[in-house]
């Protein structure tokens, strides 16, 4: 008998959220092309999320776009009725959906702050959350194990970033809650992990590529180069597919080495 390919998702069925732009895009075409359906959520880019889940249709697998706000809790599970009416049940969640909005901590006003917690850990509680109990209610399926849940969460879980707090704040959290999270369900054989990305090339940190931002940037980054939405996406179905079945409750940093204190090198 032919070993199974411990990579491929064919057979699986995955919600991604903010799926329509950066490293959603990269992640859902990576999920797709390892075989799996894909239900695309997005807030604001309904025509970019058509046409990506045209190009997985394409390759394939069957895909459909799917409008919510992650941050609110009958939008999260209006999402997930309608992600198993159209594609069946969800083996596979990312939580990926997340904003920035920049400030001095003086100058940062409370809508600053709620607006990023809202959406970067309570809109991941709601996905977590919803991801968990829809889990529960299906059968094995194709995979080792019953579900499997990532957040996207950052690099700034574990560095902290000035004129960023809130942003810091809410992936701090996520850091806990996804541990949390893991350690919880673990037993049922539903895995939740996190990725960790660096300095991603999207639309999140254009304007801090601008100018000299790159050139700066580079210099937080031993491997010498940003990082692609690709780069991301491959991790990701690497982690949710069998061949990382007993990787659990980890964090999964894709950074270029960024997380390790660069500036310590020195010129050797
Ligand atoms: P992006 O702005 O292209 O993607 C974010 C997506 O989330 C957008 O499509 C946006 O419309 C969507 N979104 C925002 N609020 C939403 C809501 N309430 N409900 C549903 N969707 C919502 O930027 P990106 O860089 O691709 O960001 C994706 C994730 O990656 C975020 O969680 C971000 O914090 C994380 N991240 C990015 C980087 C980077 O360097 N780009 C680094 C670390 C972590």
């Amino acid at each position: 008998m032919a070993s199974p390919d411990l990579l491929s998702l064919a057979g699986q069925r995955a919600l991604v959220t903010g799926a329509a732009t950066g490293i959603g895009k990269g992640i859902v075409e990576a999920l797709a092309k390892a075989g799996a359906d894909v239900a695309l959520n997005y807030r604001s880019h309904g025509e970019e999320a058509e046409k990506l889940a045209r190009t997985v249709e394409a390759m394939g697998g069957k895909a459909v776009a799917l409008q919510a706000d992650v941050s609110k809790e009958a939008e999260v599970i209006s999402l997930f009725d309608a992600a198993e009416r159209d594609l069946g049940p969800i083996d596979i969640v990312v939580s990926n959906a997340g904003l920035q909005r920049d400030a001095k901590i003086a100058d940062m006003t409370l809508e600053d702050w709620n607006t990023v917690i809202e959406v970067n850990l309570t809109g991941s509680f709601l996905i977590g959350r919803e991801a968990i109990r829809r889990f529960r209610g299906k059968g094995m399926g194709q995979s080792r194990s019953l579900g499997k849940l990532v957040f996207n969460s950052s690099v700034h879980q574990r560095i902290p970033w000035a004129f960023h707090a809130n942003y810091a704040a809410s992936k701090g959290g996520l850091k806990l809650l996804m541990e949390s999270l893991a350690q919880e369900v673990a037993p049922e054989r539903i895995r939740v992990n996190a990725i960790g990305p660096g300095a991603i090339a999207t639309a999140i940190n254009a304007a801090e590529r601008e100018g000299d931002g790159e050139k700066e940037m580079l210099k937080l980054i031993p491997y010498g180069r940003i990082g692609e939405p690709e780069d991301i996406g491959r991790c990701v179905a690497w982690l949710v597919s069998d061949a990382a079945d007993y990787v659990v409750g980890q964090t999964i940093f894709i950074d270029g080495a960024m997380t390790l204190y660069p500036e310590f090198r020195g010129n050797g």
